[in-house]
């Protein structure tokens, strides 16, 4: 019996990284789970496959975060595939990094659109579907808490919106007994953001664990918080004490 048996859930970008630790997460929970996904529609099935094996249904549904239509309508769709919906994770992101000088309009637009807008539609279709008790948890970042260096305004920026959007829809829906909460990762070892890349030693060197974090650490928090039911409006960081 796990403690989200029965309960539908959407992971945006679930196909590789932290989204996908915790599309696998959450089933073993006991949810169904749609993966979402941009690009990777073959790593999209392999987590519907892992989610299969464990028992629970799955589906991969492709939606651009950048398009304000199907930022939205993945919502419907996972709704229309497993029959409900439960459970939105705000996982899509892109993380551009530079100098303030080099960032084009282009550059601030497609990040604003998909770290932000899309966030912010997705989250808005999932409070018209899901049912009183619904979650809305959204992956943010430990630079919204502190910037440790140069060349993050942009993706700053977009992650900063979230606290907002969090603590506003946590006002908003607190009637329903929807909860809105956002969860701040550290460094965390991904396509994004290798733990053997060129920053990663300096990365690791500002938390207080002295190391990268693990999806599946970040993952762990996100169905902590979906089976939660007093936490709401509130920011989390699993972030190896960077913030600290
Ligand atoms: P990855 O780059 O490993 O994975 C990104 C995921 O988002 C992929 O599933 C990708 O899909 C999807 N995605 C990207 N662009 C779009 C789009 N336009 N529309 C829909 N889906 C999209 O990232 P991480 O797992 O590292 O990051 C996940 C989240 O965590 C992001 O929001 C990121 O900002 C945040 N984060 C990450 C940290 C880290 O150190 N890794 C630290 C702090 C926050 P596809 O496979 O189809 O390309």
């Amino acid at each position: 019996q796990g403690i989200l048996d029965g309960k539908v859930a959407l992971v945006t970008g679930g196909s590789r990284g932290i989204g996908a630790a915790t599309a696998v997460r959450l089933a073993r929970e006991g949810a169904d789970v749609a993966v979402g996904y941009v690009n990777g529609k073959e790593a999209a099935q392999d987590v519907v496959r892992e989610v299969e094996a464990l028992g629970r249904r799955a589906v991969a549904l492709r939606a651009d975060a950048a398009r304000a239509d199907e930022a939205a309508g993945v919502v419907d769709a996972a709704a229309a595939a497993l029959g409900g919906f439960d459970i939105l994770v705000n996982n899509a992101g892109v993380g551009v990094l530079g100098p303030l000088e080099t960032l084009s309009l282009a550059e601030v637009d497609r990040v604003l659109h998909i770290n932000v807008r899309g966030v912010f539609l997705a989250s808005q279709a999932a409070a018209a579907r899901m049912p009183d008790g619904g979650r809305i948890i959204t992956i943010g970042s430990c630079m919204a808490e502190r910037v440790p260096g140069p060349g993050g305004t942009l993706y700053t920026t977009s992650k900063a919106a979230l606290a907002g959007l969090t603590k506003a829809l946590a006002r908003e829906l607190g009637a329903r007994g929807i909860t809105a909460n956002l969860v701040l990762p550290g460094p965390i070892d991904t396509d994004m953001n290798p733990a053997d890349g060129p920053y990663a030693a300096g990365q690791a060197a500002l938390t207080a664990l002295g190391r990268f974090g693990t999806a599946d650490e970040v993952a762990s928090m996100v169905a902590h918080l979906a089976g939660a039911t007093y936490v709401t409006g509130a920011e989390i960081s699993v972030d190896g004490g960077h913030a600290a």
